[in-house]
């Protein structure tokens, strides 16, 4: 493990300059970012820890949206009353991941920030992998590639994005604020996260030095019919194969609205508006959510070892959606 300078940030402003230093990378509950120092994987010059700058509310802003600050923990945005009765999926989604204690320690903006669980990146042994040394080629391509991307991948990388809570953010339209010494800007969180294409070692929009403060949730008309849907090689403490959130407006038993959100399919939370589109103004039945998956893996590829991941999404979306409708 290369050796760092460890900083303690005592307020926001501080922590902005503090970051502003050469290869200084912000640390929140250090989860993931530890492991993968540890691991040799990352290599900071500069740690600066976040944990001691408050920024860990969670409040309700205007118009019944909610406002989640980034160091609020994992655990505590589960389970706090409003998160609930209001977003049911980002609650469900954040308990599925990890263990109770890494949930007590990891903060929402590291989550965003969660890097790839692809063998190839996580362990130097192996000497391809774009994303951790990039131009040396992708090792799991031809390799083994069974947890790997079906939708929106390249030549460069086929890794996909590891978090259940960016899965519920983007059927939730989140917005993430950002902070640097320039000022602030608002993100969209389906533009947070990256596609690979030719640059996979950018796993999202933001600049050196930019901050994650906050993630905002409009008011959703979805808090009754909710459902992520996580399908796994065991129980408990593992990533997605693939995962569903499924949220549902409906009223006189007619879909009103809908959102769709996969995860373990991409490099990001993979959304299509028009499957949403194609469920809005009839009943829900298996054959509109068969239409609707049809329409979200519109595209996908698989490869040596992941070609089942078509077939196990397309199914789990129209489960997700009869479980969100309360159906079965
Ligand atoms: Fe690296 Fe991406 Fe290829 Fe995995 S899929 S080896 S992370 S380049």
């Amino acid at each position: 493990m290369q050796s760092f300078f460890y900083d303690r940030a005592t307020d926001p402003a501080h922590a902005l300059r503090l970051g502003q230093q050469a290869g200084a990378r912000f640390l929140g509950g250090g989860t993931n970012l530890l492991d993968l120092v540890k691991g040799d994987v990352e290599h900071p010059m500069r740690l600066v820890d976040l944990t001691r700058i408050g920024l860990d509310q969670l409040s309700e802003t205007a118009n019944g949206a909610v406002r989640i600050r980034a160091l609020a923990r994992n655990s505590d945005v589960a389970n706090h009353p409003l998160i609930r009765q209001r977003y049911p999926l980002l609650s469900q989604a954040l308990l599925s991941g990890a263990s109770a204690q890494l949930r007590n320690m990891a903060t929402m903006g590291g989550n965003l920030m969660q890097r790839t669980r692809c063998p190839y990146f996580t362990d130097t042994a192996f000497d391809m992998c774009n994303k951790r040394m990039p131009g040396s080629g992708c090792g799991a391509l031809e390799g083994f590639n069974r947890t790997h991307a079906i939708l929106g991948a390249s030549q460069a990388c086929i890794a996909v994005n590891p978090s259940d809570m960016n899965v519920a953010l983007a059927a939730l339209d989140a917005v993430i604020t950002v902070s640097s010494p320039h000022g602030e800007r608002a993100i969209p969180i389906g533009q947070f996260h990256r596609l690979p294409g030719d640059a996979p070692q950018a796993d999202t929009v933001l600049l050196p030095g930019e901050m994650i403060t906050a993630i905002d949730l409009p008011a959703s008309p979805f808090a009754r019919h909710a459902s992520y849907l996580k399908v796994r090689d065991r129980a408990s403490y593992a990533f997605a194969l693939v995962s569903v959130g499924a949220l549902l407006d409906i009223g006189n038993g007619v879909v009103r609205g809908a959102r769709i959100a996969l995860g373990g399919v991409a490099h990001k939370p993979w959304r299509v508006p028009a499957a949403e589109a194609a469920l809005v103004g009839s009943a829900l039945s298996d054959a509109t959510a068969q239409r609707a998956a049809a329409l979200l893996t519109a595209g996908a590829v698989g490869l040596k070892d992941n070609q089942f991941k078509i077939a196990l999404v397309q199914r789990a979306i129209v489960r997700a959606l009869r479980q969100a409708e309360g159906t079965v």
